[in-house]
C-alpha cells in the first residue's frame, strides 16, 4: 500500500504514534455569531475539531499552529501547559480553548470513548439548558415569548434588564455628556446612574414578565448596562421580590472588593465569569466568597479539563457554576462533555433557540434538533461525539471575508522564539 493510501485510512489503533500534521480554519457568521471553527488534522486520517469564541480572532488559533504540529495531540494536558501563556482574558483565549476542544476531541477519537471519559466519566446524561432571549420592548411581550419557550419544553431562562430599555423613559437614568453613546468605558467610572423612576419601569417590566411566565422557573438577568457599583445595589435590592436566577456581570469581574460588597447588599445570586481566563482568574473572586454563582464561558476559561477545575475550585467554596455559550454545536458539545464530567453544575446558555434546526444541523450523527425537552443528550460516541460537518450547512455560513472553508494555511507553521516565561 503507497503511503498516500495509508494516510487516509482511519486507524484508530496506533494513538501512540498520533502526530498533529496541520490546523486549518473556517470562519461562520451566524448562528448565532461571528466564531471560527478550527480543524487539526493527523497522520492517521482522525482530525478534532474546536471553536474560537464568538467574537474572537482567528489569529489567535493560527499563531499556535507552530507550537502543535509533530505534537501527540492525545498529551492534552501537556499541550495545554505549553501553549495556554498565548492566551488572555475573553476573547483572547479563543486559540488557546480552541485548540484544547480539538485536543480531546482527537483524544477521544484515538482511544475510542466519549470526551467526557477523558475528563473522569459523567454525573449526568443529559444537560439542562438555559436559553437566552433576546428582549421585547413590552414586559408582558417578553412575557409571552418567554412563556413560548417554556411550551418549547425549557425550563430555565434568561433576559436582559438594564438601562438600555429605558431609552425613551423620561428622567430614568443620569449620564454624563456622551457617555451613554459609549461602552468603552468601565462601569464604575462612566458617572452614570439609574434613578427610581428608571428602577420603577424596569421593575414594572420583570413584573409583567413574571405575571405571564410564573414564578416556578429560574429566570436570570443580563446586561444591565455601565453604571456605577452603587446603582447596582438600589436596583438589585428593587427586583430581589421577583427571585430572579442571578444578576449577572452588573460589574466588570476584576473588581473583587466591589463584588463582595454587592453581593452581601442584595439578596439575589450574584454571577460573573464569561470573560475570565483560567482558574487562576477566578481565585479572588471564589477566595473572598465574592459571587454566588460562577459562569465560565469555556471557549474562554481555559477549554473542558480547565473548566471542570474551575468548578471543583467553586464547589469547595460554596459556589455554584453555570456554563456561558453563544457559539454553533462544536463549542457547545465541548461544554456538554464538561457539564456531563463536573459535579458542579446547573445550567448551559443557548443563544440560538430561535434557530435550533439549522443551528443544530451543522453536526452530523447526534439526535437533530441537538436540544430537546430543554436538554442536550451527553453524546456516548467518541470525542466531542458528532461524526462531521454537514458541508452545506458549513458553507451557508461561511464569513465571505473569512479564509474559506478549511482551505490549506501557509505562513504559520515556523516561529523561531524562546516561550520560556522565566530565567
Ligand atoms: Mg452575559
Amino acid at each position: 500500500m503507497n503511503r498516500g493510501v495509508e494516510d487516509h485510512i482511519v486507524t484508530h489503533s496506533r494513538p501512540s504514534e498520533l502526530e498533529i500534521t496541520d490546523l486549518r480554519v473556517a470562519t461562520l457568521r451566524r448562528p448565532p455569531f461571528h466564531s471560527t471553527l478550527i480543524r487539526l488534522d493527523t497522520n492517521q486520517g482522525i482530525s478534532g475539531y474546536g471553536e474560537v469564541r464568538d467574537g474572537g480572532s482567528r489569529t489567535y488559533a493560527l499563531m499556535l499552529r507552530s507550537r502543535l504540529l509533530g505534537e501527540n495531540p492525545c498529551n492534552v494536558d501537556r499541550i495545554f501547559r505549553k501553549i495556554k501563556q498565548f492566551g488572555h482574558h475573553a476573547r483572547q483565549a479563543g486559540g488557546v480553548c480552541a485548540v484544547e476542544m480539538a485536543l480531546m476531541d482527537l483524544a477521544g477519537k484515538a482511544y475510542g470513548v466519549p470526551a467526557y471519559m477523558l475528563a473522569g466519566g459523567k454525573f449526568r446524561d443529559r444537560i439542562l439548558c438555559y436559553c437566552d432571549t433576546p428582549n421585547e420592548a413590552d414586559g408582558k411581550a417578553m412575557g409571552e415569548k418567554l412563556r413560548q419557550r417554556r411550551d418549547m419544553g425549557f425550563g430555565f431562562f434568561k433576559m436582559d434588564i438594564g438601562i438600555g430599555q429605558l431609552r425613551g423613559v423620561e428622567a430614568a437614568v443620569s449620564a454624563p455628556p456622551g457617555m451613554l453613546a459609549t461602552n468603552q468605558v468601565m462601569h464604575p467610572f462612566t458617572g452614570i446612574q439609574i434613578t427610581d423612576r428608571g428602577i420603577d419601569a424596569l421593575c414594572q417590566y420583570v413584573s409583567d414578565v413574571r405575571s405571564i411566565l410564573g414564578y416556578d422557573v429560574p429566570l436570570a438577568a443580563d446586561h444591565f448596562g455601565h453604571m456605577g457599583m452603587e446603582s447596582c445595589i438600589r436596583l438589585g435590592k428593587a427586583l430581589d421580590r421577583f427571585n430572579l436566577a442571578w444578576y449577572e456581570d452588573m460589574i466588570p469581574w476584576q473588581f473583587t472588593d466591589q463584588y463582595v460588597r454587592l453581593s452581601e447588599a442584595v439578596d439575589t445570586p450574584i454571577c460573573t465569569g464569561e470573560d475570565i481566563y483560567l482558574k487562576e482568574g477566578f481565585a479572588d473572586l471564589f477566595g473572598r466568597r465574592a459571587i454566588a454563582v460562577v459562569h465560565p464561558d469555556l471557549a474562554s476559561s481555559g477549554g473542558i479539563l480547565e473548566t471542570k477545575k474551575i468548578g471543583d475550585l467553586a464547589q469547595e467554596r460554596g459556589i455554584a457554576m453555570a456554563l456561558h455559550m453563544a457559539m454553533s454545536p462544536v463549542a457547545a458539545l465541548a461544554a456538554v462533555h464538561c457539564a456531563a464530567a463536573t459535579e458542579n453544575f446547573l445550567a448551559l446558555e443557548n443563544h440560538s433557540v430561535d434557530a435550533l434546526e439549522v443551528w443544530s444541523s451543522l453536526v452530523e450523527g447526534l439526535p437533530q434538533p441537538l436540544i430537546q425537552d430543554g436538554h442536550i443528550q451527553v453524546p456516548e460516541t467518541p470525542g466531542l461525539g458528532f461524526s462531521g460537518l454537514d458541508e452545506d450547512v458549513l458553507n451557508r455560513h461561511l464569513d465571505p471575508d473569512g479564509p474559506g472553508c478549511f482551505a490549506p494555511v501557509t505562513g504559520w507553521d515556523e516561529d523561531r522564539v524562546n516561550d520560556r516565561l522565566w530565567s
